[in-house]
């Protein structure tokens, strides 16, 4: 429960939850955009990407942008590794 405690600061807590999981790049720009001042934002992306979530924006990125987040981290991590 504690992990999840940024949850309550959620700027989008008054938005549908809907609005989060656009069927298009529109949707998808304005959901982002809600997300700029959020002030859990960075917990909020920590979150998506420690739980694998593929849907949605969440911390101001897109399902695109984590995706490249991911890859990138993990090949930093494979570049740790070898050294
Ligand atoms: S960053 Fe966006 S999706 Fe995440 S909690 Fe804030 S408003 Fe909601």
């Amino acid at each position: 429960m504690q992990e999840r405690a940024w949850m309550a600061s959620a700027r989008c807590r008054s938005f549908p939850p809907i609005f989060f999981f656009p069927q298009d790049g529109a949707g998808v720009t304005v959901a982002m955009r809600a997300c700029t001042s959020c002030p859990v934002k960075e917990e909020c992306l920590e979150h998506a990407l420690a739980k694998g979530i593929d849907h949605g924006v969440w911390g101001g990125a897109s399902e695109r942008q984590r995706r490249r987040i991911r890859v990138a981290r993990e090949s930093t991590r494979a570049q740790v590794i070898a050294l």
